[in-house]
């Protein structure tokens, strides 16, 4: 669903306009549709010497049946370009980059993927190595602000002994279920991988999903039934009607709850062991903005959004994270935080520390998981097409809308698809991230 801007820049006439007037003309995104190749075309591989990705990401681009290229050839349009740098020891040794991208980043096809990998720096003792590994950061963030036409660009760190967790997260990142992702840095971490069947990752998984009655909620609710799951939507009483339609859709089923209430984390603990016996996934997607600049704002605007952004998803994960958790080994927790979380917002003091306090959970209960077999991690979107950014003054939604690198609003599914490949299965040496989903907002970046 295209905006109306983007609408009139795909006509002929908006076509001339834009480029009279020099305008940003956003490019439709080619987003997942079931059946799709992960990979639309050919996939440029290139590694500095001495790098230990190359033999993963071959089993990847082979089990996606890619057309894989080791040199450029003149003239073709990569549909990726993936490049091994964890042989990069020091700062001189960055040009195996600049040589690699230099001549071939302008090959990149329309929506095509830009993917370094490297080691995380955190874990290097040696501290040449360890800057020039951190320098990769910069570097993938300028080329997603200079590719154009809907392509991203994305650093994966993958710590030694995590070789044989990549194919979850390379998989995602070189498909059109991350179209709206861009600049981010992923960290995965040794995991015991289980054998997926990737059309139907959460085949047998039971999963709840908060505020699932419409918007960012509902995507999320369709994209993990599509992937197999039984999904518990859950919402408050005065949405049971919105909410029920969903269910019924995904052949899912409801839980009408306030998230607030004092014996919320008890009573979804209690329905998931008792109809379900056993809960796979949870996302905290439910979410309220109270606005108002800080020196005018209510005290009941500040705890109405504390408490449903941030406090209610703490005390839930302390039930589900705690011992007689109905959570099944290899379980997955999921927060919704947002840019205003990152960035700040003017009128959003309130929800900007819940969003903030949202990736301070994460981070903090990630080695509790961890030590579960579990795993928490957090999606941050931008601007995303809902009734609540419709509600948004005209002036500020098309400033919002615009300024990333891709000039467009996300759509729902661009969320839903991020946590759906946190849900994965496969995806268990994915732990403690914070991935935005903003097309690369100019702000907070
Ligand atoms: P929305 O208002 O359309 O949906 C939120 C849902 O949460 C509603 O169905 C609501 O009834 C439910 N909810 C609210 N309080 C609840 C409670 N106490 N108990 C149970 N359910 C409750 O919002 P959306 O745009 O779909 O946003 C979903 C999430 O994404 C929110 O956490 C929001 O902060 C976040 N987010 C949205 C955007 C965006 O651009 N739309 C950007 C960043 C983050």
């Amino acid at each position: 669903m295209a905006d109306r801007y983007q609408q009139f820049t795909s006509s002929a006439l908006g076509r001339q306009v834009v480029k009279r007037l020099g305008l940003p003309a956003p490019t439709p995104l080619r987003r997942h549709r079931p059946g799709d190749p992960v990979v639309a075309g050919p996939v440029l591989l290139g590694g500095a010497p001495g790098s230990r990705l190359g033999d993963a990401i071959e089993a990847v681009t082979k089990d996606v049946q890619a057309q894989v290229h080791r040199t450029p050839a003149e003239g073709e349009r990569y549909a990726a370009l993936v490049f091994d740098a964890t042989g990069i020891r020091s700062s001189e040794q960055l040009h195996e980059l600049f040589e690699f991208f230099g001549p071939t980043i302008r090959q990149t096809d329309r929506c095509g993927r830009v993917i370094v990998l490297g080691t995380p720096p955190e874990n290097i003792a040696d501290r040449r190595e360890s800057a020039a590994q951190r320098a990769l950061e910069g570097f993938v963030r300028s080329a997603g602000k200079e590719l154009k036409r809907g392509a991203t660009a994305q650093l994966v760190y993958v710590a030694e002994g995590a070789e044989g967790a990549l194919a979850s997260t390379l998989r995602f990142l070189l498909s059109a279920k991350s179209a709206y992702v861009s600049a981010q840095v992923v960290r995965i971490g040794p995991a015991e991988i289980p054998d997926v069947d990737w059309e139907k990752p959460l085949q047998g998984k039971v999963a709840l999903v908060t505020g699932a009655s419409r918007g960012i909620g509902e995507a999320i609710a369709e994209t993990l039934a599509r992937d197999g799951a039984h999904v518990v939507c859950l919402d408050v009483p005065a949405q049971g009607g919105e909410l029920a339609a969903v269910a019924n859709r995904i052949d899912g089923s409801t839980l009408q709850l306030d998230i607030t209430a004092d014996d919320a984390p008890r009573r979804i603990a209690e329905h998931f062991a008792q109809r379900h016996d056993g809960l796979d996934v949870v996302v905290h997607n439910a979410g309220i903005t109270r606005d108002k600049t800080i020196g005018r704002m209510s005290r009941q605007q500040w705890d109405a959004v504390l408490a449903v952004n941030l406090t209610s998803q703490e005390r839930i994960d302390e039930v589900l994270l705690a011992d007689g958790s109905p959570l099944r080994p290899g379980g997955r927790i999921i927060g919704v935080s947002s840019m205003s979380g990152i960035a700040g917002n003017v009128g959003q003091g309130n929800y900007s520390a819940s969003k903030a306090g949202v990736i301070g959970h994460v981070q903090a209960f990630a080695p509790l998981a961890a030590e579960r077999g579990a795993t928490i991690n957090a999606v941050a979107p931008g601007f995303i097409e809902t009734r609540m950014t419709a509600a948004i003054p005209l002036f500020v939604r098309e400033a919002g809308r615009r300024m990333n690198s891709m000039s467009q609003g996300g759509q729902p599914v661009d969320v839903a698809e991020t946590i759906a490949w946190y849900a994965n299965p496969a995806s268990a040496g994915v732990n403690g991230n914070v991935v935005r989903v903003c097309g690369q907002s100019l702000l907070g970046a």
